[in-house]
């Protein structure tokens, strides 16, 4: 039987063979995925060895230690492959998996729009029929990463006489063509992380089409169930230490150099480790004995370790077979609450010096870059009022919020300005 300490040693050993830091990123991706230990967990004939969790997490532990960088991060690795491997076919397995596992090419999720964010199944961008091909045509919008993307997690409505979780398709949407024209949306955080995308009679091929004809929805939901997943168990998306695709231009660098620069600054990547990361923080600014900034910072670490064995709680049910239980959500309604108090509390300790940013300030302005990317956690992956919804239903068995009967074809209803 395959024991953790068996899985260490195989991965130990295939590490002093094969971590080459004068390797290009590109280089050591490919060698990675060829090896099997980039993504352990996925099924053997694809690129993984077929690992429950607890192991698979063993071989990233073991990459972490050698001063080796894991596979890219971002949502290919993180939801495009999962859902493919759960929903698409042999063909479409073969297409886009490795590309997404050697980080040559990235992904984006075309999901929300301007009228379809937590009602995602009230989406109007359509693709019609043409041949063999579907034609798209809508706008999407809050896209992370559409900038460097070379594909897109794209659903659109695809029969408006169904009702509306019925008539939708999921594709994967090349980013690259005239079709397709990305706007870049300003946070207040200063960075451009997400965009508007606009479709106007941009391609995608029926072949390109995963799932089947008017699944998406369920599709989508597998893609969902990743998002949370990685989001409430403290991650951002980001699984390695560099960006896939040639936009991001990671790809030539020497992967040692990549290795020993600094963790990506990645979305709310802070708040797992802000407990420890405050102590420091309040030891110097003097504020270590502070009786209300002590207390606090007790509180946030102990959020922390209850969202770590939530987490567990989570991967455990999985490995074991159950369907995923509440846990998703409240994983993800904790995450929240943390980012709330490390947001508070980082800049109760450093009080006026909160009012400065880049490297004028303590930690480089870490504590204000994390306290003005706050309130986007309480909203990606699935808002905390939705989540306190899907508790309620779900779980507690109240009633379902009223809305029209279920079989109304999308057309029959009022959203936004649809016209059908
Ligand atoms: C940083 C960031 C990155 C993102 N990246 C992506 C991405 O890459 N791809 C993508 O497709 N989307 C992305 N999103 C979009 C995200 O999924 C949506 O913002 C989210 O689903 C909420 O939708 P909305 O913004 O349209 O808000 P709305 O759905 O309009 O909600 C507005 C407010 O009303 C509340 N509300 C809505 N419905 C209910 C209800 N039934 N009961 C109680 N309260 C309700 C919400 O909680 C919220 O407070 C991103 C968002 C952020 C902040």
């Amino acid at each position: 039987m395959l024991t953790e300490e068996l899985v260490r040693d195989e991965v130990r050993a295939w590490l002093k063979e094969n971590w080459d830091p004068d390797l290009t990123v590109a280089q050591w991706w490919d060698r990675l995925a060829e090896s099997g230990w980039a993504m352990p967990q996925w099924p053997e004939e694809w690129f993984g060895r077929g690992l429950p969790g607890n192991l698979a997490r063993v071989a990233s532990e073991e990459i972490r230690a050698a001063g080796a960088i894991g596979p890219p991060s971002g949502l290919g690795v993180l939801l495009a492959a999962p859902t493919i491997i759960t929903h698409g076919t042999d063909d479409q397995k073969r297409r886009y998996l490795r590309p997404i596992l050697n980080g040559e090419e990235g992904w984006c999720q075309l999901f929300s729009e301007p009228g379809a964010g937590s009602d995602l199944a009230s989406l109007q961008c359509k693709a019609e029929r043409d041949g063999d091909e579907w034609v798209i045509n809508g706008q999407k919008v809050w896209t992370s990463g559409a900038q460097i993307a070379d594909l897109g997690m794209l659903i659109a409505r695809t029969d408006p006489d169904a009702p509306k979780h019925k008539g939708i398709t999921y594709f994967a949407i090349e980013m690259d063509q005239p079709g397709v024209e990305i706007r870049p949306l300003r946070e207040m955080t200063g960075r451009a992380l997400f965009n508007e995308v606009f479709f106007d009679d941009a391609r995608v091929a029926d072949a390109a089409c995963i799932g089947g004809l008017n699944e998406g929805w369920a599709v989508a939901n597998t893609t969902l169930a990743n998002e949370r997943a990685g989001l409430g168990s403290g991650g951002s998306g980001a699984v390695g230490g560099a960006a896939p695709g040639a936009k991001a231009r990671m790809l030539g660098k020497r992967v040692g150099d990549v290795a020993s620069g600094p963790p990506p600054r990645a979305a709310g990547s802070a708040s797992g480790r802000s407990a420890h990361m405050l102590v420091d923080v309040a030891r110097e600014q003097g504020r270590d004995r502070d009786v209300h900034v002590r207390q606090q910072i007790a509180q946030l670490y102990t959020l922390t370790e209850i969202g770590k064995f939530t987490a567990l709680r989570a991967k455990a049910a999985k490995a074991a077979g159950r369907a995923p239980g509440p846990e998703a959500n409240t994983a993800k309604l904790l995450m929240s609450r943390i980012t709330r108090l490390s947001r508070d509390l980082g800049l109760e300790i450093i009080g006026p010096h909160g009012m400065l940013m880049g490297k004028d300030a303590p930690m480089n302005g870490m504590l204000q870059e994390m306290a003005l990317f706050a309130p986007a956690v309480s909203i990606y992956g699935g808002s905390d009022e939705i989540q306190k919804n899907i508790i309620g239903e779900r779980v507690l068995g109240l009633p379902k919020e009223p809305g029209p009967d279920k079989g109304t074809p999308f057309r029959e209803l009022k959203v936004g300005t649809q016209a059908g």
